[in-house]
């Protein structure tokens, strides 16, 4: 989770007041989609601190660093099996400690190790998923560069922040919550993936699988030292295919009986390029092609293929509609050509629900005197993008304030944000739950 970024900031909040979320006195009676939906329209005001769950957060931070030393001192890129494996044994049985039913989802290639789904059984309605990633970018190796290590207020290590720090606020807060008593909620489902690095290519659709099962999805990704941020909107990301359709003929003895696709598909790419339009936050690159089988042979078939990124849907769909359009009149006569749009992770787009919950916490941080900063957009994307097709509020960016993650720079977390951000997501849960 990076830098702040392009676009205006969604707008809409969960309408205050409405008649139906009286409902919300009847808790034996409700949807828990309803309880969430209530505790969203709670105005977004700063209540008064909880001071046990505060002493007990602060009082949680020595053992959250050393949970982040443990975390670090595994190596886990995404491509290496033991260091995932091993990790997710730690978690599984850390999870099962603080009283989960554990599962674990063995990945498959190109992911490692097992996907760790804990679950948590409460006495009350609502259904809360928080997400975390387990593997880092670091390759084998850079541990022993890099090793953990404190320096005044800050942690370093590889991954420290990207996202250990996640799955550290994750466990802590859990624990918090267990310590007081504090199982009020329906069922809270942890998940700790092992492929987020590469996409979650293998663990997207369970992510999405466990949003749908869920009313509300919390994600830890880092957040920012500094001016801590917490974003409306990531990056999505995708492949734009054209198929290009012609008809075969002998190059040398009949071209003219041909319809030539390659022609059809260069000329396509040059028609094009003007799709791509940064200052929307879209980018549009043709970057691969294919076409033809032999020399002696006028090409059929032609594909091409651009990278696409997209900072809104909407101009995502709008650009899609301009590429079909332009490919309506072929420069070949007798050519037809298709788009083959393939998504990649979804972007992530708060919508009211979810900059309801937003508006929350910002409130919530400020009970122990932080200051969380709402940003329109992110140039990263994220696992909140697949727990968003699940069609349930989701938020982003619940990990430490972080330093130096994905650049060339040494990775740190600002220790000093440790309690403070473990209330902020205990007191969440708490929110969430109905209390
Ligand atoms: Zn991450």
């Amino acid at each position: 989770m990076r830098k702040p970024d392009l676009g205006a900031p969604p707008s809409g909040r969960f309408p205050v007041g409405l008649g139906w979320c009286k409902i919300r006195r009847r808790p034996m009676r409700i949807l828990p989609a309803l309880t969430v939906a209530c505790i969203l329209a709670l105005p977004a005001q700063a209540a008064p601190r909880n001071d046990r769950l505060w002493a007990a957060a602060q009082e949680a931070t020595p053992a959250a660093v050393e949970t982040l030393k443990a975390l670090v001192n595994i190596e886990t890129p995404t491509r290496e099996p033991a260091g995932m494996a091993q990790l997710g044994d730690l978690l599984a049985a850390r999870l099962e400690g603080l009283g989960a039913q554990v599962e674990k989802i063995p990945a498959a290639a190109p992911a490692h190790g097992s996907v760790i789904v804990g679950r948590f059984t409460g006495t009350g309605k609502a259904r809360i998923l928080l997400i975390a990633h387990m593997d880092t970018i670091y390759p084998s190796g850079s541990l022993a560069k890099r090793p953990f290590r404190i320096e005044g207020d800050r942690a370093y290590g590889p991954g420290i922040a990207d996202d250990k720090s996640g799955v550290a606020v994750i466990l802590h807060s859990l624990s918090v919550l267990k310590a007081q008593g504090f199982r009020r909620y329906g069922q809270i489902t942890v998940m700790f993936n092992t492929d987020e690095e590469q996409t979650s290519v293998f663990s997207g659709r369970i992510v999405t699988d466990l949003a749908r099962k869920a009313d509300v999805v919390m994600s830890f990704e880092p957040s920012t030292v500094g001016v801590e941020i917490i974003p409306r909107a990531a990056a999505g990301n995708g492949e734009t295919r054209v198929i290009v359709t012609g008809r075969a003929a002998h190059a040398g003895a009949e071209p003219e009986r041909g319809r030539n696709a390659l022609v059809e598909a260069g000329d396509i790419v040059l028609k094009t390029r003007d799709l791509d339009d940064p200052a929307r936050g879209f980018r549009f690159n043709w970057t691969q092609s294919t076409s033809g089988t032999i020399r002696n042979q006028i090409p059929d078939q032609a594909m091409i293929s651009a990278d696409t990124r997209h900072m809104s849907k909407a101009v995502l769909d709008e650009k899609l509609a301009q590429l079909a359009e332009r490919l309506k009149t072929p420069l070949v006569t007798g050519t037809t050509a298709k788009v083959d749009y393939r998504p990649g992770r979804p972007g992530y787009f708060a919508d009211a629900a979810s900059n309801a919950l937003i508006d929350k916490s910002v409130a919530v941080y400020r009970e122990v005197g932080g200051a969380l900063t709402p940003v329109p957009a992110m140039t990263a994307s994220s696992d909140a993008g697949f727990a968003q097709l699940s069609g349930k509020p989701v938020i982003e960016g619940f990990g430490l304030p972080g330093f130096g993650y994905h650049s060339s720079e040494e990775e740190y977390v600002d220790l000093t944000r440790i309690a403070p951000r473990i209330y902020l997501a205990a007191r969440m849960v708490m929110e969430l739950s109905g209390q």
